[in-house]
């Protein structure tokens, strides 16, 4: 953070205020350009935390995506879990787990494995290394105005690293390797490989680098907000990196990220809605039929969602079905009621608990990516699980239609807009007033 105020202190535009829009309500208030270290910006509408500050700048967040980005090859090529049955060896690997599922006739549950736990994951720590490293070049030479040298890659590039971060799902995946392992360690002979082990790296480096990583003194650092005093009427916030901007028609591109402007998400209700609609939908198949088969002593045994949390808290791990459930269960009938409360409440123009919905519906886009834990770790024991025609493993369809409920709703939350409630229930300070 301190490292990249310097960095824009010498372009003339030190220290003052900067334009901020709230994502929750759509407030553009006043904020410090550089906040103190540590320091948590507070929308004044909704008291949603827009910003903290105090993260380590450019150099710890370039080493930490760097180390991870050379780790995912260990990660997709060595061995992830390993079994010994009949005295016979099976090995998985994360790159070959597409494969597997394909050949299982599971096409979209390996092509939804292969895109979040290889391609995602390398992409966003690509496109990060790149983006941090060029920023760490620019500050090498001192003198040259950032803002004329910056490439005009930079601000797209780091705008779709950070679209793909809830789709990067390595941290989801380790939380599966380990309830994967776990069960199968009760019933044949298991090992963690290498490739496990880089995994695991991997995981931690991304966590870390999540945490070193101030995204608001990046984007200062790709391009310095505007001056709010040159800001005009029709000024609105890029969804994609804050900057506060006059467009000079509806659609128009972001000057520092290239993403289109709009006042509020096109048709946000009517997606959001429709998504949701078709995630309830698929929601019925997921839990009634089987979404896996594993051999239970040596009989082939069909498990749905609910069967399969049965299990795991028959064979003694209950903290494990615990998180099962949780993400499998509660978190899609959670996102399913709440996305609903919040489509019902713009129809309505309700006013009631206006912030705590807008709370409900940040933890709503974070939290719905962890219900892939159950798809996952599917893909996690499915390979090391083919030995004859007793004892294999295999995906089954509903499989896939769960994987279809995340991902749809998923998508839901990410396309709802939560400033609708807000614009729907008017504006509460004047009304006040
Ligand atoms: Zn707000
Ligand atoms: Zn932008």
């Amino acid at each position: 953070m301190t490292d990249l105020a310097l960095d824009t202190t010498t372009r003339g535009w030190a220290g003052g205020e900067i334009a901020r829009g709230c994502p929750d309500c759509g407030e553009i208030s006043l904020v410090p350009r550089h906040p103190a270290p540590a320091a948590t910006l507070i929308c004044p509408r909704c008291d949603r935390a827009l910003e903290r500050s105090g993260a380590r700048g450019v150099e710890a967040g370039l080493a930490l995506n760097a180390a991870a980005l050379i780790l995912m090859a260990p990660a997709c090529l060595m061995p992830l879990l390993s079994t010994t049955a009949l005295g016979a060896t099976r090995v998985s690997r994360l790159i070959g787990l597409t494969g597997v599922m394909w050949r299982d006739r599971q096409p979209w549950l390996g092509l939804a494995l292969g895109l979040f736990l290889v391609v995602f994951p390398i992409v966003r720590l690509g496109l990060l290394t790149a983006v941090l490293g060029r920023l760490r070049l620019a500050r090498l030479a001192p003198g040259r105005s950032p803002r004329r040298s910056a490439p005009a890659w930079l601000g797209p590039a780091f705008r779709l690293a950070q679209a793909l971060g809830p789709w990067a799902m390595v941290d989801v995946f380790l939380v599966a390797l380990m309830i994967a392992y776990s069960r199968l360690a009760t019933t044949i002979s298991v090992g963690l490989g290498a490739g496990g082990y880089a995994l695991a790296g991997v995981g931690l480096l991304m966590l870390l680098a999540r945490a070193a990583l101030d995204p608001a003194a990046v984007w200062e650092a790709i391009a310095p907000a505007a001056d709010p005093g040159r800001l005009g009427p029709g000024a609105l916030d890029c969804d994609a990196c804050g900057e506060v901007q006059v467009p000079s028609r509806p659609g128009a591109a972001c000057v520092r990220c290239g993403a289109h402007l709009h006042r509020r998400r096109p048709a946000a209700l009517r997606r959001a809605a429709a998504l949701s609609l078709a995630g309830l939908l698929l929601y019925i198949p997921a839990n009634l039929y089987p979404i896996a088969t594993l051999p239970i002593g040596l009989t082939p045994t069909r498990y749905t969602i609910l069967q399969g949390v049965k299990d795991l808290m028959t064979a003694g791990f209950d903290g494990l079905a615990l998180i099962v459930f949780t993400a499998s269960f509660l978190i899609p009938c959670g996102k399913l009621l709440g996305l609903g409360w919040c489509t019902v409440s713009v129809l309505t123009r309700s006013r009631f608990a206006l912030k705590s919905r807008s709370r409900l519906y940040t933890a709503i886009d974070e939290i719905g990516r962890w219900s892939m834990i159950d798809p996952f770790v599917i893909g996690a024991f499915v390979p090391v699980m083919q030995y004859n025609d007793f004892i294999y493993g295999r995906a089954e369809p509903a499989a896939t239609a769960f994987t279809a409920v995340v991902v749809t709703t998923m998508l839901a939350a990410r396309l709802f807009d939560p400033r609708r409630m807000w614009d729907a229930a008017g504006r509460v300070r004047e009304t006040k007033a």
